[in-house]
């Protein structure tokens, strides 16, 4: 049975992929700063590279090797650019990119060891859009779909694959707390109005991509971005 880690697998988004993943019959470690009860992992903070290799050993230990990565955990910051601190930029620059760069090379031995691994990581559609006061959140994401493209040639001829999901308007407590302090542009209701598939996107519409991109069958996709928005960005 193959063994699966989602960084941010205790909220939202990672939480849906994690369920969904063990729904298919996967073994599935949820990296989280604050971990459910019964998470096989401690408090893991993706930035910390030491937590990191803490957490894939632990998992190790008790999976077995990781041949499949999704990279969830974010965090987001809304901020007049010219008011943007350094540190709140390099904050979530450590956070949604460096966070990605550790988890990666931390998994990546056993998938090179097993000939095989799927790594998906999730960006955002404001990549593709752009975001007011979002400027440290947009360049982290955008980072991430350039290094899932390069990494993607690199892993290839390994039998890794490597792709990203950029999700757009889906219903977590990400987007309600942006709601809730009026940094969303329009309630969420009204964002509605606005998507061409008229409804709200569910953590389980990410979690369904992610599913595709890790099985067996999707073994010729990769360095792909694949979109899952409502046709908010096509
Ligand atoms: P969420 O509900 O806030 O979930 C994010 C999870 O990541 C939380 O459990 C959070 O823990 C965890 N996390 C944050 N920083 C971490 C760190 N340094 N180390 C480990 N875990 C960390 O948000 P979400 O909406 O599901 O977001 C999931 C991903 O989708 C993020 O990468 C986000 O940028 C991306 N995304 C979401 C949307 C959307 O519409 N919701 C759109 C575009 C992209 P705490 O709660 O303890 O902070």
């Amino acid at each position: 049975m193959r063994t699966a880690v989602v960084t941010g697998g205790a909220s939202g988004i990672g939480l849906a992929i994690a369920e969904r993943l063990a729904k298919d019959g996967y073994q599935v470690a949820a990296l989280d700063l604050d971990p459910s009860d019964t998470s096989v992992v401690p408090a893991t903070d993706v930035a910390d590279r030491a937590q990191v290799d803490a957490a894939l050993a632990a998992v190790r230990e008790r999976l077995g090797p990781v041949t499949i990565l999704v990279n969830a955990a974010g965090t987001d910051g809304f901020k007049r650019f010219s008011d943007l601190t350094f540190e709140a930029w390099h904050r979530v620059i450590n956070v949604n990119l460096n966070g990605v760069f550790h988890c990666v090379q931390a998994a990546l031995p056993d998938m090179m060891e097993a000939g095989w691994g799927r790594i998906v990581n999730i960006s955002s559609s404001s990549a593709q859009s752009g975001q007011p006061f979002m400027t440290h959140y947009v360049a982290s994401k955008s980072a991430v779909n350039g290094l899932t493209k390069a990494l993607a040639l690199e892993l290839g001829p390994f039998g890794v694959t490597v792709n990203a999901v950029p999700p757009g308007f889906i219903d977590t407590p990400m987007l309600r707390k942006a709601e809730a302090r009026e940094l969303l542009g329009g309630t969420v209701e009204e964002h509605i109005q606005r998507t061409p598939v008229r409804r709200v996107g569910r953590p389980e519409d990410i979690a369904a991509a992610c599913a595709f991109l890790v099985s067996e069958e999707a073994g010729y996709i990769t360095g792909q971005i694949l979109g899952v928005n409502g046709g908010r960005n096509t």
